[in-house]
């Protein structure tokens, strides 16, 4: 069976979402916020986040896939779901759930500059940089991590434990199932 270890319990991730949210508030005080989540898994994250701004706040999402790792090498990344709203003129802040090689990000974040946003910054909950290809530095992050696979808030194994309210390191079965 895998196992889950505790990596960062609930009330932890919640302190550091205040920690963020109020550097966010500062930035973009006065202003009006569209905030993209990336989905999946970056549901829970932006839906905290967002209860946590003062500011006036529109949500959006985009979904991507990647193409294995054929994808990984490319950097190219499929949008599944492109944003509804119009992203020209208007301050974007793009959530994501963890930065990993960062050919997401990159590939996502080129995609929606030549929208003409008036601003773009990236707000991510985890970063691994020990895994990145590019280079690419999010504006605010929750917390760095070392490279493990982890699941929960929001984040998956194959579309499981993404409703668990921590966040755990997913150690692989001793059989080598995952
Ligand atoms: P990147 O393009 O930066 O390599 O990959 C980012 C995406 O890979 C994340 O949005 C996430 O979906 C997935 N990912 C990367 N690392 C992890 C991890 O440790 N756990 C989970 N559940 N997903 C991850």
């Amino acid at each position: 069976m895998e196992r889950l270890e505790v990596l960062m319990p609930e009330a932890v991730i919640q302190a550091r979402i205040g920690e963020l949210a109020a550097k966010i508030n500062h930035d973009y005080a006065g202003k009006e916020l569209l905030v993209v989540g990336i989905l999946r898994g970056a549901f829970i994250f932006l839906a905290d986040l967002v209860r946590r701004l003062e500011m006036p706040v529109v949500v959006d999402f985009v979904a991507v896939s990647s193409y294995g790792q054929a994808t990984r090498s490319s950097g190219v990344v499929r949008i599944l779901k492109d944003v509804d709203e119009s992203v020209t003129g208007r301050q974007l802040l793009l959530v994501e759930d963890i930065v990993d090689s960062g050919l997401t990000l990159k590939y996502l974040s080129e995609y929606l500059r030549a929208k003409q946003p008036a601003d773009l910054r990236v707000c991510t909950l985890l970063d691994k940089p020990d895994r990145r290809q590019v280079d690419i530095k999010p504006d605010y992050n929750g917390f760095t991590i070392p490279d493990h696979y982890v699941v929960g808030y929001g984040l998956d194994c194959g579309q499981h434990y993404r409703n668990l309210p921590g966040i755990y390191i997913l150690h692989p079965d001793q059989d080598g199932g995952l």
